[in-house]
């Protein structure tokens, strides 16, 4: 077998399952094609007024066209959209913000945060401590949190969540990290979708020195990352550390390709978040009705949320769970987590039915029918 076979085995095999991942999307035609045009194995890189490389023509053309499409798409000042991944958009941001005589405060990963901020990783590399944020059923403890900035020296908050079902109180967050001259960053990855079509925190940017993201999660992109602020003088510390520092090549085709997406963001975002938060809620309550156990029954996100001792009744964990429904066809992640945005993308509508199909394998019945059936109305919507 050579990797021809297993790429062409790959896409069919993806093309005849259902992707419930809370982490990821499909692209357009358009989108896919930029991917593989041309620009996939090239250089470029503005220096002032210059191209560092030749026949960047038409792509330097391109990035001005995403830059700008980018702010109005979020209304923002600046926008650093080159970023590799969310993942190296939160080292830019951190590097641009963190003081070094103080520490940050992020939400920990058992309470659904991202592990980069945990666990010594962007710690380390970035050197600065991160202390715990107070959290508790779903909701930050601000009087709590007012305390840990007094106490602990907290320059940088850190939001977002990778478990992320509901939006923060950010006018709060902005009046108490102000009193204590500290920076907010809101790490958007998950969200970014649903923030750029305007049906999830609105606030956030206007309440955050740096809000950064994923695009290719709730967002319309191939795999990076954007960073929008509006202060001046923590965009231009961005661009101080986004060349040389955190990335060389930026992959032009993957620009190319984000360019796409953000022009469908500005046409069909707002649409499409919409139909994303109603899926989320419609399947919440079906799967309630049909008494199958989560963890939250509310959710203002893509996200909806298994609960591990519901699972273990039925013999099933995180793991086990995801392997049954993923051999009948079904594919979420294995920390519990379920995504609507994939397949509001694709045109499904009838959550009632993928609730009793999901809810139908943790009983042990064969759906195999019926996931076909919804496998078939497979298509891609908005662009
Ligand atoms: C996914 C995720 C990231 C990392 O994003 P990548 O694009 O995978 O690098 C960062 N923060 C949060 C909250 C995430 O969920």
């Amino acid at each position: 077998m050579d990797s021809m076979y297993y790429i062409e085995k790959y896409d069919e095999y993806r093309k005849n399952v259902l992707n419930m991942q809370a982490s990821e999307n499909v692209l357009s035609p358009n989108a896919k094609r930029a991917l593989s045009s041309d620009m996939a194995s090239r250089y470029s890189l503005k220096i002032d007024n210059y191209n560092a490389y030749g026949g960047t023509l038409y792509f330097d053309e391109l990035l001005k066209l995403l830059e700008n499409n980018v702010k109005k798409l979020f209304g923002s000042k600046f926008s650093e959209s080159r970023p590799l991944s969310g993942h190296i958009a939160s080292e830019i941001s951190l590097l641009s913000i963190i003081n070094k005589n103080k520490n940050a405060i992020a939400i920990s990963e058992e309470d659904g945060g991202y592990p980069g901020y945990a666990n010594n990783n962007l710690e380390d590399i970035i050197g600065f401590k991160s202390y715990k944020m107070p959290y508790k059923n779903f909701n930050i403890d601000y009087d709590n949190l007012e305390k840990s900035i007094k106490t602990n020296n907290i320059g940088t908050v850190i939001l977002g969540q990778s478990m992320f079902i509901k939006p923060y109180d950010m006018k709060r967050i902005n009046e108490i990290s102000k009193k204590y001259d500290s920076k907010v960053i809101y790490d958007a990855s998950h969200v970014l979708g649903l923030i750029a079509g305007r049906q999830f925190q609105d606030d956030a940017l206007k309440y955050s020195d740096i809000l950064f993201g994923s695009t290719h999660k709730t967002f319309f992109g191939p795999q990076g990352g954007i960073i929008l602020t509006n202060n001046d003088e923590i965009y231009n510390k961005i661009e101080e550390n986004t060349i040389f520092k955190t990335m060389d090549n930026i992959n032009l085709s993957r620009i190319g390709s984000l360019s796409v997406a953000v022009e469908e963001m500005l046409k069909y975002g707002s649409e499409y978040a919409k139909n994303v938060i109603k899926n989320t809620k419609e399947l919440i309550k079906s799967l309630i009705e049909l008494r199958f156990g989560l963890l939250s029954e509310i959710s203002e996100s893509h996200q909806i949320l298994l609960d591990q001792n519901f699972l273990n009744q039925k013999n099933y964990n995180f793991l086990t769970f995801s392997e049954e429904l993923e051999k009948n066809k079904i594919i979420i992640d294995r920390f519990g987590r379920i995504g609507t945005q994939e397949i509001t993308r694709s045109g499904i509508s009838d959550m009632h039915k993928i609730a009793e199909i999901i809810n139908g394998i943790c009983n042990k019945l064969n759906m195999i029918n019926e996931i076909n059936n919804i496998i078939g109305e497979k298509t891609i919507k908005y662009w």
